[in-house]
This record gives C-alpha cells, structure tokens and sequence, in this order.
C-alpha cells in the first residue's frame, strides 16, 4: 500500500510542479478578456456601461409612467459584492438567480467601474465604498467624494434611498448588507446619510446583518410584507470573501463557491418577489449588478480584473 501511495503521490505532484494546478497564475488579462467575451454580453469591453448609469435606470423607472394594469411601482437591486465580469461563464443552471433573470428576458450588458473605463487609469478606487457610491449617487468620486472605503459622503449628493424617499416619489427604502464600513463605523460611507435620515424622520431602513445568509433572511422578510419597501439594495458578499481569502479569479473554484452562494441567495430573493401576493400588479425593475472585480487576494486598482462588472436587468437600457 505504501509503495502505491507513494506512486499516486509522485503522479499527483508532477503536474503540480509544472504549475498545472497553480490556476490562479493563468489569471493574465488576455485570459480574462477571453472569458468576458465567452459570457454572452450584448456590448463589448470598449463599449461598457458606467456603472452610475444603474442611478438612472432606477430614477426613470419610478418616475416613468405604470403600464397598463400596473398599480405601483418597485425595485430591487441585488449586489453580488467582488464579483468579476468574467466569473460569469460559470453560471449554472439550477438555483442561478442570474439564469433565472435571463430565463425571463434580462438583458446582460458589461459595466465598468473605476470612474473611466478600462483601459484608461481609475480615477477612483475599484473598491466597494466608491463602487456602489457611484451607483446609488449616479456621479463618479470627483462630485460624491467617495474616493475609497472609509470616507463618509457629505449630503451634497444623496443616494437614491434617500432622495427619492425625500421626493415622497417612493414611501420607503431598504439598505441591507453584512459589511459595517457602509453605515456602522465611524468613518463608514452613509453615516451621515443615515443621520440625516432618521433626524428627517425618513423611511429608510439601514441594515446591517451578520452575514448573507441574515442579509438574504432580511430581503426575503420585507418581501413577504404587503406593503414591502419600493426600493430595495441589498448586497450579497460571497465572492468578495472568497476573492479576499483565495483570490479573485474565475479559475479558482473557492471564488467560484462564492459566487454560487451569491447565486442562490438572488434566486431565493427572485422566487420571494415573484411569490408576492400583489406581484402581478406591480411594476418591477430588477437589476442583478456588482461594484468592482479583483485581481490576486485585492481590488482597488487598474486591471481588466477590476475594472469590468455587469448589469442584469430585467428592463432595457434607455426604454
Ligand atoms: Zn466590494
């Protein structure tokens, strides 16, 4: 037994010393341009989308008319937290928020964030703080101030919770994620916001949950209410975690674990929504979107690996 162990031993380790196993070394940018255009997306990396563009999506759906047999209108944005424009090639098949989402007609369209697009050097960190702040604010870190993570944005320019919740052009808005730089810390991103908006007594929630298991729990809870939040921005962080512990690479099957989780738990929001009791009478916006990608064990920088994210919508650009 011994001699065969040792056998399987010199077989296994061979390939390993020729790098075969040492995937996350294979993660240059011609690889992960290969992967991108092996995902299906309907534009290119030269014709990407701002990712502050998802700021206007949501604004002109509330404030565009209800179709026909529509009485109110709702929307969600599910935030896969780290996650890369390529890791989409492993979409699976079952229990895949974003192949249900296409099942349905979404559209899948390449985003980047960083405030200029790739190739051009970011002017911003591709980190998460300034990521879904361009988002959520529609302007890039030269106006909102949110450079990097551990910066609190002045009121200058509010997020679309707040705004739109002040507006009275929605009644109530949620915030659910697991990372407290968002509005828990001292330095955290919407700490002010979050002041100003119990001060003004506003309807909008700020929560902050163990983990994505409590974070998916808490959407899937104001979902079942029947009269739910109108606007809903939750962020799921499995493949940031994975990405920060193992790397950020489509080739590593622990990022890729990451991203089924973050898979599952979007499907599991979807299923909530569409269960609603009023669902066939409200108007849903449904994006599936993340706010930076990541290279080796970080994020922050300037590579294709960063650089590019994508948007999933249920609704199309410009209509
Ligand atoms: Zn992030």
């Amino acid at each position: 037994m011994k001699f065969v162990s040792k056998i399987l031993s010199i077989i296994l380790i061979i390939p390993a010393l020729f790098g075969i196993y040492a995937e996350d070394k294979k993660d240059t940018e011609a690889f992960s341009k290969e992967n991108i255009a092996a995902v299906g997306y309907e534009n290119t990396i030269e014709t990407a989308i701002p990712q502050t563009e998802l700021y206007n999506m949501i604004y002109e759906h509330y404030t565009s008319e209800l179709p026909e047999g529509k009485t109110e209108k709702k929307a969600i944005i599910i935030g896969y937290d780290g996650c890369r424009a390529d890791e989409l090639i492993h979409v699976e098949k079952a229990f895949s928020g974003i192949t249900k989402m296409l099942n349905d007609g979404a559209s899948i369209s390449l985003a980047y964030c960083g405030g200029v697009n790739y190739p051009e050097k970011n002017t911003q960190d591709t980190s998460t703080a300034p990521g879904w702040c361009s988002v959520l604010t529609g302007v890039w870190a030269d106006k909102n101030g949110v450079t990097g993570n551990g910066i609190t944005k002045s009121l200058e320019y509010k997020t679309l919770l707040t705004s739109l919740t002040e507006d009275k052009i929605i009644d109530s808005a949620s915030f659910v994620t697991s990372w407290d730089g968002h509005f828990e810390t001292d330095n955290s991103t919407y700490k002010a916001e979050k002041a100003y908006c119990e001060e003004k007594n506003l309807n909008v929630s700020f929560n902050c949950c163990s983990g994505d298991t409590e974070s998916a729990n808490t959407v899937i809870k104001d979902l079942k209410n029947e009269d739910c939040s109108d606007f809903i921005f939750a962020i799921y962080e499995g493949t940031d975690h994975a990405g920060h512990k193992f790397g950020f690479s489509s080739n590593n099957p622990i990022y890729r674990a990451g991203f089924r989780l973050n898979e599952i738990l979007a499907y599991r929001t979807l299923n909530a929504i569409e269960s609603r009791d009023t669902y066939e009478t409200e108007d849903w916006l449904i994006i599936i979107t993340s706010d930076h990608g990541g290279f080796g064990t970080n994020h922050g920088g300037p590579t294709v690996q960063e650089r590019m994210v994508f948007i999933i919508s249920n609704k199309k650009f410009g209509k």
